[in-house]
Parts: C-alpha cells; structure tokens; sequence
C-alpha cells in the first residue's frame, strides 16, 4: 500500500494581514507589552498549525517561527549571543531562552537599526552594536548572523521551543520540529574578533553536544522527526566543512530523534553521495531546482530512509503543474517501495500567505497563482492522488490545476510575439556603444562641460511625509492626477532648487513621484502585475510585495519622460535621467518560470533601452541605469557565475546601447564587493559607475586599481545610512585615498546611495560639505 505522506519545511509566520509585524512595531513604540506580543505569537502559531493540518499534512512544523529572525532564534537557543551585549554565557541563567527585549537587541541593536535604502532590504549598520544581516542564500530574505570566536560556548536554552511544541501537541498536533543544522549554522555565522588560525567549523564539537541534547529531549517529549536544515549542500564547500558531515551526523544518530535532513535551493552535484550517506532517517532535496537529480538521489538513498520531494515550488508563486508532477513523483514512488514525502521545495517562508483577499489581481492572472495556503491545497491534491484516492474532489482539483496552467500557456496575455521577435533580433551592434570610452569622454565632455571632481547625487531626495500623503490620496482617488501631477511637479523643482543653492554639478529629479525603484516601472509595463496582499518578509518587520512578472514585457508609453524633462527645464545644469535597469527589475520580483531569466532580462532591457532612447531626444544629456541588485543576483554555485554575469550585463548593455555617444550613461550599484566580478562590471562600459565604498574606507577601490578597471567611477565618499553628518575633511581624505588608485579626472564625488530615507536638513549640510570637498580637490589640483 502506498504511503505518501506531506510535511512542509517552515511557513510564512508575518501572518495573514501581517500581524506580527503590527505587534512587533506597536511594541517596539511602547504600546503594547512583551506579553501581548507572546500572545500575538502564540495566536499566529495556532493559527498556521490549524492550517497545516486542515490541509492534510502529516505533521505540523514547529520551531520555524520567530518574531525576527530564526537565526537570531538559534542563537538563543545555543546561548550563543555575543560577549558584547553582555547576556553570554555566565551572565544570564542559560537554562531559560533570551526574553524578548534580549533578542530584539542583537537584532536591533541597543539605538535602533539605521534606515535602510536598497528598495527590497536593509544594510546591517547604525550604532554597530546590531548583528549584521545577511541575504539567506539567494533570496530576499535577511537572516541575523551570529558571530562566533575561539571564547564561544554553547549551551541549550531550549524553553521556548520546548513551549511551542507543547502548544502544538497541547492543540493535538502530531509534530514535527524544524531547525538549521549545526554546519549551515556555523557556516552562515561569522568570525570575530578572532585568534590567528581560528575557524568557526572548529567549533562543532562544541555545538554538537547542545544539538544531541536538543534531541534526546525533543524525543523524549514525543517529537518523533526533526528536520535539520543543511542547505550549505547545495554550495561549493571547502574540504573541511564537507568532511566535517559525517562525523557530525555520526554524533547526532546517536541522540534519538529521527532526523530528516533538509537540502534545498541548489542541486547537490558533488555532495550528492555524501548527503544519501548521512546516517539519517530521512532526506528532502529540492524538487524544483534539483529536479534532474531526483532519480539518482534515490538510487543513492538506501531502504528505509525516507526521501523526502521538494515538489511544489517554495521560491515561486505560480501553481504546481499537477500532471507533471505525478509524472515525476510516481516512478519515485514506485522505487521508494510505496514510501515517499511531499513538501514545497523549501520554507515557504519566501512566498505570501494566501490569495484569498487578494483583490488586486485580475482572476485569470490569480487563477494561475498558488500562494503558501494554495501550495499547501495542491500538496493534499497530490497526495491523494499519488495515493490511489481519487475521489471527486481530488478529480476536480486536478482538473482545474490543468485547466489554469493551459490556459496560462496558451494566454495571449502571456505571450507577444512582437516581443519575443525583437529579443530574437538582437544582434551584436545592439549591446555596444558606437564608439569606446576614451572617445565618447571626449565627446561628453565638450557637451556637459564639467569641473573635475564633478559632483552628483545618487537619486533619490528625502521622500517626506507631504510626498508620501500625496501619492497615498492619489493612490486612493482622493487626488486627482492633475493635482497629484502639479504636487509632484513642485518637489521636483524645490529638490532642483535645493541642489543648485548646494552647488552641485549634475543634479537630479529626486524620484518624488516614486514609490519604489521597481514597482515604479512595473506599474507601467505590460507583463508586470502587482498584488495587494502578497506580502513577503524581508527582515524583522520589514516586508515586501514583490511585483509578479507574468508575460513578455513591453513599455506602451514612455515613463519618465515628462519628469525628465520638466526637471531639465528648470536648470542649464544638467539633470540625471533616472532608470531602474533590467537585472534589478527582475531580481527583486517573481519571474516567469516559463522562461529562462535571461529571456525576461532582454525583454525588460529592450523597455528601458526605449525610455533611454526617448530621453536622449528629447535633449538629457546624462542617463542612470540603476543595477543595485547584480551581485545578489549571482548563482548560489560558482560554476553558474560566468552564465549569469554574461546575460546579466548583456541585459544592461542591451538597454544603455541606446545612448549616442555624447549621452553619458550613469549607473549606480549597492554593496562592497566587487573584486570577483569586476571584469563583467567593467563589460557593462558605463561610462560613470557609482558605489557604495564609503564604508569600507575605499578598500574596495584598490580591486578597480589592480584590475585597471576603464571607466569613470563614483566611489561613494558618504554613508547615507547613517543620519551624522559627514565632514568636509573626512571626504577629502577619500577623494585623496581614491585618487591614488584611480586617476583623478575619472573620479566623480557622491553620496553612496539614495537619499530617500534621509531627512532634508541633514542632507543639505552633508551634500554642502561634500561639495566643499570637491572643490578643495580642484583647489588642490
Ligand atoms: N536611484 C536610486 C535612489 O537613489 C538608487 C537606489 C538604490 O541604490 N537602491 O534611490
Ligand atoms: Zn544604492
């Protein structure tokens, strides 16, 4: 007989009408107690435990909530939390958990977390007391990192998941407890403040003990499985991390509870053998992204070990082709001896909650999406019908499943042809420049006529209260567009008249009129739909709704074009026209998964090569294609590297090439690190490129140094996370540091990203300094 049975690796804890995120920030103002917040956890527990097991699962998964982050919850749980705050080891009685101001300090940090500026996420700074964030694997999700050194101990505080799985079981659940296993922990950390020599893989036989007690006492409290999450088998590991494998799990069999060891995210490749070996009791790989290994991984994994399929996609919002996944789940059934689980790929953490209330879609759009209640719904379907139970309601779940994914193939609304003809096109000539960077710097420099150390902003200019109410009365029609329009139209001149008063060289328009970098040209581009509930967490309270990117992409009208050019009428200066380019339109939604990215990047770069191309006629000078999200976007392995960078700045290129060669083409990129890309971020041949290196005291800029990189670069001289104002000598110091490694007259002098989340007094001052240390440069030179 067959035994197919469901389980899911974590869901989405913010809660159907993000419920956690309004208790979080009600008591993080003081307005509501730790108790009321607990309650709002428990509340939300039951209620996706009750949805879990409405939908069939075998068992409920617990210990995957967190009021921030589950990593920050494992770090209690180890009692692992940094000397720094003071409540290590020693210092608090570690038989109970951190209480919850404890935790929010390390997440927060004890004067709060800084504004954060990159569209979808936050940069780990401010007073520097908070944990870094960090991007989880290749997600938008921002996990906390714990820190580890040769003085770190561990010790199991265990109480608060211990309640949680009493309040499941107190609730009739069977359960199932979720954690991240001892090496993906120890590897997502870090090391500080360090001993030469020292390496945090060191410090498993330290950690495995907490791990194997953790066990015996989930076992002895009934918990039969415990899944250990060890998505770091899908990475290029070191030596000393893949061999450390099995000893660890060697130790961990010998603690009791059965342990289903969870991959997901990446094909196993290499450490295929090594995970069906683990003395386990069960393994889940990821049956969407390892799809093609999913035969030999049974083949591997010997009786009775429970495979365990990551069938329905956790990373994506679109249905489960039932069909094809009974095509691809039966024959494993069959070679399992009748046993197999079924679950989403991975925690479904990653997509919203439910389309139920999803108003804002269009119903054959919705009708082709699954959310995590839905994902769940197509589970039960499969199972019973992998089952052998196929009764009518099943039968009908089916049949609608293939009703929606036909129509979707079929949907002219997908598909259209006069795109997919124009990317075919493409040839050579239209990723290139006309003519190379010497000469067109030539060219542009007689037409914009700039002092050296030419000074810029990033973009965007404090986005106020006023401007927010505006496009939010706008958005609910209590404005009209004419007055929204002339609103707008006014902040931009006042931001045009704030920088000319400041004395910057190249100004900009201030992206007043913009909610958000992406869903600003989503909104009006064919193919790109937008939801009203589907809310993603990205960190702590922070959400996003990521747009859904649907059918082939084209731009009907120009977007930016009367912003543009009424921002240039008010000024002899020149203005930036400001693009989000391809690669972070589409990293910072949910793609098609009917086509490879790449082919969605061409698309998208043939639009805003459009808008390039109408801004340029109508007489602006200088064009930013943002790209803050090319590096995020980079494969989880590095053998994939070089097929991404090379269609990623091909999608850049495709969309800059527009530009005649007196039209400098701008473009602005987040985070540091750049050494291991910086040949294909020279290949995008912007001729200014604009970074954020403040931070990291222009370290970055020695890799753009050594490796000659070409163009003209804007290394970022200010943090804009931070609201202290910077001083004038502080910037010079960087100007004099960047001007050792690149020669001055390609240097440019900016902030190091947007200013949106800045407030206007502060900004003026710095922006004043930064302008004060242009001109001592050119003074100087
Ligand atoms: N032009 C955008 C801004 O200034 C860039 C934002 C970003 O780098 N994420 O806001
Ligand atoms: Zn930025």
């Amino acid at each position: 007989m067959n035994n197919v049975h469901t389980h899911l690796l974590g869901f989405p804890r913010i809660g159907a009408n993000r419920e956690l995120k309004h208790a979080l920030e009600a008591h993080w103002r003081g307005q509501s107690s730790a108790a009321e917040l607990e309650e709002t956890g428990r509340a939300l527990r039951a209620r996706h435990w009750a949805q879990q097991a409405a939908a069939g699962l075998d068992f409920v998964t617990v210990g995957d909530f967190a009021f921030y982050d589950q990593m920050l919850g494992q770090i209690g749980l180890f009692g692992c939390a940094p000397a720094r705050f003071g409540f290590a080891a020693g210092q608090t009685d570690l038989a109970q958990s951190f209480d919850l101001a404890q935790s929010f300090a390390m997440a927060r940090g004890t004067g709060g977390r800084g504004a954060d500026c990159c569209g979808d996420g936050g940069h780990a700074h401010g007073n520097g007391a908070a944990l870094e964030m960090r991007k989880w694997f290749d997600t938008n999700y921002h996990y906390l990192v714990p820190e580890f050194s040769e003085h770190t101990t561990f010790s199991l505080a265990a109480d608060r998941l211990l309640g949680e799985v009493a309040e499941a079981q107190a609730l009739g659940h069977p359960v199932k407890v979720a954690l991240v296993g001892p090496l993906s922990f120890l590897w997502l950390g870090k090391e500080r403040d360090n001993a030469p020599g020292f390496e945090r893989v060191g410090l498993l036989n330290r950690l495995l003990p907490a791990y194997g007690e953790l066990l015996a006492r989930l076992k002895g409290k009934g918990v039969e499985w415990v899944q250990l999450d060890e998505p770091i088998l899908g990475l290029d590991l070191p030596p000393a991390w893949r061999n450390a494998f099995e000893s660890c799990y060697w130790q961990l069999a010998q603690a009791g509870a059965r342990i289903m060891l969870a991959t997901y995210f990446s094909p196993l490749e290499e450490n295929l053998g090594l995970a069906c070996r683990l003395p386990v009791a069960g393994l889940h790989v990821d049956g969407v992204r390892a799809r093609h290994e999913l035969t030999s991984i049974s083949d591997w994994l010997a009786h009775p070990k429970v495979l365990s399929v990551g069938i329905v996609d956790g990373r994506n919002v679109w249905r489960t082709d039932l069909d094809a996944a009974i095509s691809v789940l039966a024959p494993l059934l069959e070679k399992r001896g009748g046993a197999l689980w079924l679950a989403p790929s991975c925690s479904l953490l990653h997509v919203p909650y439910s389309l139920e209330g999803e108003t804002a879609l269009d119903p054959e759009l919705r009708s082709w999406m699954a959310y995590a209640a839905e994902k769940l719904a197509e589970l039960a379907t499969l199972k019973a019908a992998l089952g052998g139970r196929l009764d009518a309601a099943t039968g009908a779940a089916l049949a609608q499943a293939r009703q929606a994914i036909g129509g979707r193939a079929r949907s002219t609304r997908v598909h259209n042809d006069g795109v997919a003809q124009r990317v075919r096109a493409l040839g050579p000539a239209d990723e290139r420049r006309n003519a190379p960077f010497a000469q067109r710097q030539r060219l542009q420099r007689a037409r914009l006529n700039l002092p050296d150390w030419p000074t810029t902003t990033i973009g965007s200019f404090p986005q106020t209260d006023t401007i927010r109410a505006a496009r939010a009365a706008h958005k609910r029609g209590q404005l009209a567009s004419d007055d929204y329009e002339t609103a707008m139209r006014a902040e931009i001149a006042h931001a045009v008249g704030r920088q000319l008063e400041i004395g910057l060289d190249v100004l900009v328009h201030g992206e007043a009129e913009r909610n958000d970098m992406v869903e600003y040209f989503g909104e009006q581009l064919d193919g790109f739909a937008f939801s009203a509930g589907g809310w993603v967490q990205s960190y702590g309270s922070r959400c996003v709704k990521p747009p859904v990117i649907y059918g082939d992409v084209a731009r009907p009208r120009a977007m930016t074009l009367k912003w543009a050019t009424h921002a240039q009428s008010l000024s002899e200066r020149p203005v930036k026209g400001m693009l989000t380019g391809p690669v972070t339109m589409l990293q910072w939604s949910f793609v098609r998964d009917d086509q490879p990215r790449a082919q969605t990047a061409l698309q998208i770069a043939l639009a805003i090569r459009d808008e390039v191309a109408d801004l340029q006629r109508a007489g602006i000078g200088i064009i930013q294609i943002d790209e803050p999200a090319i590096r995020e976007g980079l494969p989880l392995r590095r053998a994939r590297w070089d097929d991404y960078l090379a269609w990623a700045t091909r999608a850049f290129r495709v969309t800059a090439a527009a530009a005649r060669d007196d039209v400098q083409i701008h473009t602005h990129m987040c985070y540091s690190e750049f050494n291991d890309i910086l040949p294909q971020i020279a290949s995008m041949d912007a001729d200014v490129l604009t970074i954020e290196s403040s931070r990291s005291d222009m370290a970055t800029l020695d890799g753009f140094g050594r490796l000659g990189y070409p163009n003209a670069l804007g290394p970022g001289v200010y943090d804009i996370h931070s609201p202290s104002v910077p001083g004038t000598g502080a910037m010079v110091r960087l100007l004099r540091e960047a001007s050792r490694v690149i020669e001055p007259a390609r240097l440019w002098v900016n902030p190091d990203c947007g200013l949106k989340t800045r407030g206007w007094a502060e900004t003026e001052t710095a922006l004043a300094n930064m302008v004060a240390a242009a001109r001592q440069m050119r003074a100087a030179t």
